[in-house]
């Protein structure tokens, strides 16, 4: 199977309004929610925390800038899981204190780039949905019934962004990005089931609430692993009938 074509999908800004954190003062970036004073989670408005798929920090070492400071010989954190399949799926995280001013410095994670929004991509290439980009998001928007992004109102700025470029959206419509897609979707759909079944989520508020969400989340108590492994190996089983191996 020919590889993910990075080359197109880090060469277009996808979701991007221009001067949009004037009207929210970056909360993307920042993470400046008042209540979010974490222990170990970049927030507070210092910072957050970046996701890289492997293939594609590998790929942006190769021919980009991965916040690490590779060219001085640094890695960051790699995290794996293994649902079950020919290889495990494997992301690298890093906390980011660019504050948005990352042009120039580094090439932006895919999942900058189309932020506020996840799509899950169905085996035949359609969009199921847009899911929250973050974790964070994702729980304000539980927690407190609405979004920290002005922007995630507005699907069809996605929409549109893919409308307009075809090469792109393409790209992105690779089996690879379908399978890693679903399994972002198995783990939301787990994440947002405990999180509403944690004692917490209704007895906290405040900086209470998202130090205790913290312990939570990092202890890996609200996601079932074995329900997201179960949903990807059905997947990767479609998509290796329909387009081979994908992990091969
Ligand atoms: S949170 Fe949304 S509106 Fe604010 S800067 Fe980020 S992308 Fe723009
Ligand atoms: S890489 Fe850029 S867009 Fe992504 S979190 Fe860091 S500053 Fe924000």
């Amino acid at each position: 199977m020919s590889a993910v074509d990075w080359a197109t999908i880090h060469s277009r800004p996808l979701v991007s309004v221009p001067g949009c954190w004037r009207v929210c003062n970056g909360f993307c970036c920042a993470n400046n929610h008042p209540d979010m004073r974490f222990r170990l989670i970049p927030g507070g408005g210092k910072g957050t925390t970046v996701i890289y798929l492997e293939d594609e920090y590998q790929w942006l070492k190769a021919n980009g800038h991965v916040i690490c400071g590779e060219e001085k010989g640094g890695e960051i954190q790699l995290l794996s899981f293994d649902f079950g399949g020919p290889r495990p799926i494997q992301f690298r995280t890093a906390p980011c204190a660019l504050m948005g001013q990352c042009n120039d410095i580094c090439t932006k994670p895919l999942l900058c780039r189309t932020y506020p929004f996840l799509p899950v991509f169905g085996c035949d290439g359609e969009i199921e949905e847009l899911l929250p980009a973050s974790i964070l998001d994702a729980t304000l928007t539980l927690k407190e019934g609405r979004d920290p992004c002005p922007l995630a109102k507005d699907q069809a700025l996605f929409l549109k962004a893919l409308e307009s470029e075809p090469e792109l959206s393409r790209a992105l419509r690779h089996p690879y990005l379908i399978l890693v897609s679903q399994a972002v979707k198995a783990f939301m759909t787990s994440y947002q089931s405990r999180l509403k079944a944690w004692d917490g989520f209704n007895s906290l508020s405040g900086t209470a609430f998202w130090q205790g969400w913290e312990m939570q989340y990092l202890g890996r108590r609200l996601v079932d692993r074995e329900a997201v492994a179960a949903h990807l190996r059905h997947i990767h089983a479609d998509l290796s009938k329909r387009f081979g191996d994908v992990l091969a």
